[in-house]
């Protein structure tokens, strides 16, 4: 039985098979078919390893037959917390074969993101480094399964520590393959094959059900928008986890095509650069955040970046005028990619006039996209108007995972899903960002749902109120600023600053990222006339300020 979600209604199951979106294939076949048809060219490379298709499928049937041996299966939900390695595409792929799930959580989430996720899917197993990053993730993962009753499995790529229990990587990949067929995963096309995360703005993340067919369409789709070839090098640059380097094209796309897919350790343009000459590498993506840094590097670089085709920018606003730059001084074709993990991708097209592609973030990858730029009351306004992006279409999702209470909100009777995000369109098509009535912080790229950070922040004696919003930040696109009230009670505690804040945080198990980058404190926080907290009235001081010390630099 196949995981629950929200289906598409029938009529447009029908439309987007009949039109060839959606065509039955799944991921547990998904690198057969490739090695039967580029068995000998390089698939994958990192800092340890390099594979070629037949290798990359004859690993992961090996990884397959060890998951099984631990009593994994159809359905099965397994929490992938990797970095940029190999080990991340082995797994993934070998629980494709046997029929499990992937949740992608991030490589930088704690105790209460991980507790979170894993009672909300009920996990079965939890897939870990030893250390990234200069902390171990031993400790967090032995946490974690003290709480989660369903989290039977551990398994560790590096050292799995002594007396954990926790399963090393390298016993799944000496499993023994002639335990019958590796591909055990009795999917169809349309269960859902993952879950991806939501970058929220009330709680904890929602988890977003994606199927075989709407993720396999949505990377063909890409693919083809980005004119990807076996011929083609892929660098993924920031982490796998997230959608837009797994599938926008990202590894997923260059892989339907028989590309080569290098996974970079980390996005510094230094190292980057290296592996482009090195690979050959054709389309690298990377976030507004590091197009300054990467623009920087390009201009002192002794490495030949020649092969470099095209390079995607996405995943927050990337500045018009830094898009010009960009255009201007690397001689590759700039692609701006306003995605979400809940489905829709727009991307400018490769053939695009440098106007369009330095002052729009693209338009949609799929015909079959349905888009509405909506008023208050749901109602389209005319192009070139602001409104909020509602969309529906054969790779967005109908419901997330479990939220029922969530999904009456995010979705409208007919099944658009409202972004949250505020946009204009062109006469062409095209879309313009203009921000967010979500709320939700999109620092660096790094999403963090306002109300889960004032939760914690509320936990912390001196706090009585708190508010958390974006300021607009040279180098992160926004930064955090937490507006609080204290408790001025008899046994008032000191005004906490941003470190205290930090380890407070810290303490509760919360990603570091979601740490408030400011702390200003307030007699009393502004309310509406029912008494909520007013946030318009805090981003209205935070524009004044902008505006008087004019736009960051
Ligand atoms: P995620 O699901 O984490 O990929 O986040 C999706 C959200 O990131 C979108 O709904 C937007 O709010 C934001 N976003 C992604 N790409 C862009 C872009 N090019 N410009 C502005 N915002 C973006």
């Amino acid at each position: 039985m196949a995981i629950d979600m929200t289906p598409w209604p029938g009529t447009d199951v029908e439309k987007y098979r009949a039109a060839g979106y959606w065509r039955g294939e799944t991921f547990a076949g998904f690198l057969a078919s490739r090695a039967r048809a580029h068995g000998n060219r390089v698939a994958l490379v990192d800092d340890r390893t390099r594979l070629t298709y037949a290798e990359l499928d004859e690993r992961t049937d090996h990884v397959a037959h060890g998951l099984r041996g631990l009593g994994l299966g159809s359905d099965d939900r397994v929490l992938l917390q990797l970095p940029n390695r190999a080990e991340f595409l082995l797994l993934w792929f070998a629980l494709m074969k046997i029929g499990a799930v992937p949740v992608h959580t991030q490589p930088g989430h704690r105790r209460s993101e991980m507790v979170h996720l894993a009672q909300h899917s009920d996990a079965a197993a939890y897939v870990i480094p030893d250390l990234h990053a200069g902390f171990d993730h031993r400790e967090l993962a032995a946490e974690v399964r003290s709480v989660s009753p369903s989290l039977k499995h551990v398994i560790v790529v590096g050292d799995p520590g002594t007396g954990t229990g926790f399963t090393p990587f390298t016993d799944l990949l000496t499993s023994a393959p002639e335990a019958g067929p590796a591909i055990t995963s009795r999917a169809s096309g349309g269960d859902a094959a993952l879950l991806l995360l939501s970058g929220g703005t009330t709680g904890l993340p929602k988890l977003i059900p994606r199927t075989h067919d709407d993720y396999l369409y949505n990377s063909r789709a890409a693919g083809e928008v980005c004119e990807l070839t076996e011929e083609s090098v892929y660098l993924a640059a920031l982490p796998v986890a997230f959608n837009y380097t797994m599938n926008c094209p990202g590894v997923l796309g260059a892989l339907s095509v028989g590309g080569r897919v290098v996974l970079a350790g980390n996005p510094d343009p230094g190292y980057c650069f290296d592996l482009i000459e090195r690979e050959g590498v054709t389309i690298a993506a990377i976030n507004p955040q590091l197009a300054p840094v990467w623009l920087d590097e390009a201009a002192v670089t002794d490495a030949d970046l020649s092969t470099l085709r095209v390079l995607q920018v996405g995943s927050a606003r990337l500045a018009d005028e830094t898009a010009r730059k960009m255009v201007a001084e690397l001689g590759c074709v700039i692609q701006q990619v306003f995605g979400m993990a809940e489905g829709l991708l727009c991307l400018t097209r490769l053939s695009d006039p440098p106007e369009i592609i330095t002052t729009t973030q693209g338009r949609p990858i799929s015909p079959a996209d349905e888009i509405k730029v909506a008023g208050p009351d749901d109602q389209e306004v005319p192009d070139g108007e602001e409104g909020e992006l509602l969309v529906r279409g054969p790779y967005t999702l109908r419901g997330y995972y479990h939220a029922d209470e969530h999904n009456a909100k995010s979705f409208t009777h007919d099944g658009f899903y409202r972004s949250g995000d505020r946009v204009r369109r062109r006469p062409t098509g095209h879309l313009v960002v203009v921000g967010r009535s979500k709320d939700q912080i999109n620092r660096g790229g790094e999403k963090i749902p306002a109300t889960e950070v004032e939760g914690h922040l509320l936990a912390h004696p001196a706090i009585q109120s708190a508010a958390l919003l974006p300021a607009p930040d040279p180098d992160l696109g926004e930064r955090s600023v937490a507006f609080l009230v204290l408790d001025g009670g008899p046994d008032a505690v000191p005004a906490p600053d941003r470190k205290e804040l930090a380890a407070f945080l810290d303490k509760r198990g919360v990603a570091a990222f979601k740490a408030p980058d400011e702390v200003r404190i307030l007699d009393v926080m502004p309310l509406t006339p029912v008494g909520k907290m007013d946030k318009k009235v805090l981003a209205a001081q935070i524009k004044a300020e902008r505006s008087k010390s004019g736009p960051p630099a």
